[in-house]
């Protein structure tokens, strides 16, 4: 039983970046530390009560682990889940439970302390051999020790895969890696202390059509399992509603579905109908995805092809760098599944926001504008082979295209160019198929790209405009800024100018030109961009219904 008191009754405000509403408690991602603890709970009871009560939470966490593993393996790979299975026998290490079972049972501490007591002992063990493997794994006792501290409090691990219970999940921000190994299943709803409207957050949050507020300032972690009310319309979050409220509002999330269903009939009423304008003009309606686990609702929406495979979440997901053989079964089962629709692999856009620890590059004092994206390929050229490689393979099973991201210069595209050319070498001396006319394309996504339009054209089958990007640097405005938020909203204008400079070098050259960024999901802005000469609009999943029948109304 729920034995915490009622908390006061809040109205907090915020960005909302997805449509909808939800009810549920609210569940604080990491934030377990910074509760305050009662003074009961770290007093012990009986030495045996106490070893009872670590073992108990040691085994909770063991049987996280292995459903984590056995989730990484069916989405990810084998080579992956492993990180997991090694997490888990860290735990049945017999000399961690030595130092646990002695911090109890010999010195009468309680379970919490034991484990930090224990951990520390471990941990100094592992680094003082000279060993680097060994070293390596006290971060992952204190990761484990995180865990076990939760189920310590009945509650569960902040793997973040593991929700406790269909929640309202508040973090302070969550990076793209958090974000992939949420549990999609138990997510109502998504509240973030700080974080902007084109956050890879509010994208993903987009994405799964998950109610979402941004930037909500501060939430007092006492709050947490307390029930909240998630209005991503009103961009509201009321915590501890009275019951009366709490009742006319899930009347309201009832109905609200029950339009949106009708809605959703409706718009497939359109059927597979192609999206032509009212002047006769085809427009591609294609999906922008992260991972495999989008394809189906990718297609349910109707997508004529993928826009935007991002690519770096499945490397987001994972401690080290992926294998060819890695990177290969993911893009192959993307592909497969798409048939003879057009899938776009966006190559590795790491850094920035999406950091890779594992790559060990230099912290930087402007990461959005450091090594990111294509520069760190480039410096990187196996790292990038790898990637090339395998999108090359798949390329034989079914229609793929490869796309660069924060190119701004024809000497980087014709850089990649020659990587490619070289793998596409390899791989014929390998006696190894691939698509020898993969089509080869790149983002704008810089006022550099847009300004050489023409000479980039030159190179290139065709251009897809990533416009978060291309407001960022055009506008000198961090999209993760929510005090600029306005500012980006405002000034547009801009960013579609650029857009039909390099819709009109494309066309000159016979290519074509998409638009992935958020802008392509506004449909305040479809009848310009279609006017500029865009060909192809990629959205997330849940926008591509009302897109496409947005573009049927369109001249
Ligand atoms: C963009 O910048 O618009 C884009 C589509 O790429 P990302 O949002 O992943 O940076
Ligand atoms: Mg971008």
């Amino acid at each position: 039983m729920d034995t915490r008191k009622r908390r006061e009754r809040r109205l907090v405000s915020g960005i909302g970046v997805s449509g909808g509403c939800a009810a549920g408690p609210l569940f604080f991602l990491n934030r377990a530390e910074a509760e305050s603890i009662d003074p009961e709970e770290s007093l012990p009871a009986s030495p045996a009560e106490e070893w009872e009560r670590l073992a108990k939470a040691l085994e909770t966490v063991k049987e996280e682990l292995g459903l984590l593993a056995e989730r990484t393996q069916a989405s990810v790979g084998e080579e992956e889940a492993g990180i997991f299975r090694i997490h888990a026998m860290l735990l049945e290490d017999e000399d961690l439970l030595d130092a646990f079972r002695e911090e109890i049972l010999r010195k009468g501490k309680s379970a919490e302390d034991a484990l930090e007591a224990g951990v520390d002992r471990f941990s100094a063990i592992l680094g003082a051999l000279d060993d680097p493997y060994l070293a390596a794994r006290t971060a992952d006792l204190a990761d484990l020790a995180t865990q076990v501290r939760r189920a310590l409090r009945g509650r569960s691990s902040s793997h973040g895969t593991a929700l406790p219970y269909p929640c309202l999940l508040v973090a302070e921000d969550l990076s793209p890696s958090e974000t992939i190994l949420l549990d999609r299943t138990s997510l109502l709803g998504l509240v973030t202390l700080r974080g902007t409207p084109s956050s890879h957050t509010a994208i993903l949050a987009r994405a799964m059509g998950i109610p979402a507020l941004v930037n909500v300032g501060s939430l007092d972690p006492l709050y947490d399992g307390e029930t909240a009310l998630l209005d991503a319309v009103a961009e509201t979050l009321l915590l501890a509603p009275t019951e009366e409220e709490e009742l006319a509002f899930l009347e309201r999330v009832e109905r609200e579905r029950r339009i949106a269903r009708e809605h959703e009939a409706y718009l497939h009423a359109l059927g597979d109908r192609p999206a032509v304008t009212q002047s006769g003009r085809r427009i591609l309606i294609y999906a922008n995805i992260g991972d495999g686990s989008e394809v189906e609702s990718a297609l349910a929406g109707g997508a004529e092809g993928i826009g935007l495979l991002r690519s770096e979440f499945l490397y987001l997901g994972l401690g080290e760098l992926p294998s060819e053989e890695t990177l290969f079964h993911a893009y192959a089962d993307v592909v497969l599944r798409m048939g003879d629709k057009r899938t776009v692999i966006r190559t590795l856009d790491a850094g920035a926001d999406k950091q890779l620890p594992y790559l060990g590059l230099p912290q930087e004092e402007n990461p959005a504008l450091g090594m990111r994206a294509i520069r760190i390929c480039l410096a990187r050229r196996e790292m990038f082979k790898t990637q090339l490689r395998a999108i090359l393979r798949a390329s034989a099973l079914g229609r793929l295209a490869v796309m660069l991201p924060m190119i701004v210069s024809p000497a980087e595209v014709r850089a990649c160019r020659e990587l490619l050319d070289e793998c596409m070498r390899e791989l014929t001396a390998e006696g190894k198929v691939f698509d020898q006319n993969l089509e080869f394309g790149i983002m704008i996504e810089t006022p550099a790209a847009a300004l050489q339009a023409r000479e980039l054209a030159e190179q290139v089958d065709f251009f897809s405009v990533g416009t978060n990007d291309l407001l960022q640097y055009t506008l000198a405005a961090d999209r993760q800024n929510p005090l600029l938020a306005q500012l980006c909203e405002e000034n547009r204008e801009p960013v579609l100018r650029l857009i039909g400079e390099a819709a009109d070098a494309i066309h000159e050259k016979g290519g074509w030109i998409g638009v992935c960024g958020e802008m392509a999901a506004d449909l305040r802005l479809t009848q310009r961009l279609l006017a500029l000469g865009v060909d192809e609009l990629s959205v997330a999943p849940p926008y591509l219904l009302s897109l496409r029948r947005r573009v049927t109304e369109c001249e």
